[in-house]
């Protein structure tokens, strides 16, 4: 931890005069990107990152087996990705594991001296009643500061969709957010339902297929897969290069397609392999309706009317994230809130950048891993790592 007297004499009492100038919530691949491209413009720039848990806490966090997508080309911060990197990893299709790329961010805040206080989590955010600084509420401190980049993850709130699919479901359910491999699943039972149809949902069937698990799932629509593990690599291996090129080409291009910007959500289904062999082989069995539910025992029907009554010890839901902006409650209106959560604001090109960055209209807060703030890529690592040039630029020339 990097905390200098002077820092921590400023957070004991709210002293609005010598108030932090840049505070940063949260000390993931955003936050932590954005100190070292601040850094870099004014190495006396004065900011603070503030993390709840610890560095990189969301990828320490997640399932034991997870790999990052990504190959290292597009998962390297600022400062890292330069044009040596960029040749060494230009054929490294390697995935790295969630908790290498945790131990990649440890290593990335030391090398970097990026200053952090972890351990404490702001529970709020307010306007001083002159409204020119804002204070950070801890669970036991107020921090005065002058501007704030929310940098809290687009994939940090579970989305909980069992009160409406399995209402009523008696047995444990967990989110993925909270699953780690198919042992902490075993020991319900073996009998494993999962609900959602995307990646996360492909990593749990992999595991529990391999555990020896009795899977089914449970989807809205048609499942729809990566292309196959060798195509795939081959697209990840050119995946940056490739939307390089559509962002350039994006702005033109919109001009005379308009529908182009219907492309570009990045939307990611399920990877071809292990999973999709498995449904495709009927080891898991496939539902689009529940029919009917008592305790632990579901009746439920396929795309083909064909019902069929099971018990199920566990149910896994893999249905994705939202934002979670609790901490922007009192200074934010519900309907922005909302709209930012689900990542509906999406930034048109010819809006300026600040404007893209800046939230509910608020000056002097910013958010920074959202989906569509920039750049299409805006809430993926690669996508990050552009941004945090951009937002730094704007916060070290204001
Ligand atoms: C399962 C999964 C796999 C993914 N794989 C890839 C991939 O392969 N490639 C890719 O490019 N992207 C991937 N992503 C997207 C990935 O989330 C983002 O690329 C990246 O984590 C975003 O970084 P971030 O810093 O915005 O958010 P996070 O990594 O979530 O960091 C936010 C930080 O804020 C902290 N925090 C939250 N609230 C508070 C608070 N109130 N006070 C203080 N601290 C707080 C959290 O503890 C956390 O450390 C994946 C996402 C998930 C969920």
């Amino acid at each position: 931890m990097v905390l200098n007297k002077n820092h921590q004499e400023r957070i004991e009492k709210v002293d609005l005069d010598s108030a932090i100038d840049i505070a940063i919530i949260g000390g993931g691949p955003a936050g932590l990107s954005l100190a070292y491209c601040l850094q870099k413009i004014n190495p006396k720039i004065d900011y603070l990152i503030f993390e709840k848990g610890h560095v990189g806490e969301s990828f320490q966090q997640m399932p034991d087996h997870l790999t990052l997508i990504t190959p290292p080309k597009a998962n390297l911060l600022p400062g890292d990705f330069n044009f040596f990197s960029y040749v060494k990893y230009f054929f490294n299709t390697e995935r790295w594991t969630a908790h290498r790329f945790a131990n990649y961010l440890k290593d990335y805040q030391k090398r970097f001296h990026l200053k952090i206080q972890e351990n404490t989590k702001i529970e709020k955010v307010e306007l001083s009643e002159d409204k020119k600084y804002f204070i950070l509420h801890t669970q036991d401190k107020k921090i005065p500061c002058r501007r704030v980049v929310s940098a809290t993850g687009y994939f940090s709130f579970p989305i909980s969709v069992a009160s409406n699919a399995i209402n009523g479901f008696t047995g444990p359910i967990i989110h993925f957010q909270q699953f780690k491999n198919s042992d902490q699943l075993n020991r319900f039972g073996n009998r494993v339902l999962i609900i959602g149809k995307r990646l996360s949902a492909g990593q749990v069937i992999r595991e529990c297929v391999a555990a020896g698990m009795e899977v089914s799932l449970l989807v809205r629509s048609p499942i729809q897969f990566t292309s196959g593990p060798w195509k795939l690599r081959q697209f990840l291996r050119f995946v940056w290069e490739i939307e390089s090129l559509f962002l350039l080409l994006q702005k033109p291009l919109s001009n005379i397609f308009p529908n182009l910007k219907k492309f570009s959500k990045i939307v990611v289904p399920m990877e071809a392999g292990d999973g999709k062999e498995a449904i495709e082989k009927g080891l898991v069995a496939v539902y689009n309706k529940v029919l009917n539910l008592q305790h632990q025992t579901i009746l439920l029907e396929d795309q083909n009317n064909n019902k069929q009554q099971k018990i199920f010890d566990v149910v896994v839901e893999t249905t994705g994230f939202c934002a979670g902006l609790p901490h922007l409650n009192k200074i934010i209106d519900q309907n922005t809130l909302l709209k930012l959560e689900q990542g509906l604001f999406i930034f048109k090109s010819q809006e300026s950048e600040i404007k893209a960055f800046s939230i509910g209209n608020i000056a002097g807060l910013y958010q920074l891993g959202r989906e569509g703030i920039v750049d299409r890529r805006s809430r993926f690592l690669r996508g990050i790592r552009s941004d945090s040039k951009i937002l730094a630029k704007i916060l070290c020339t204001k």
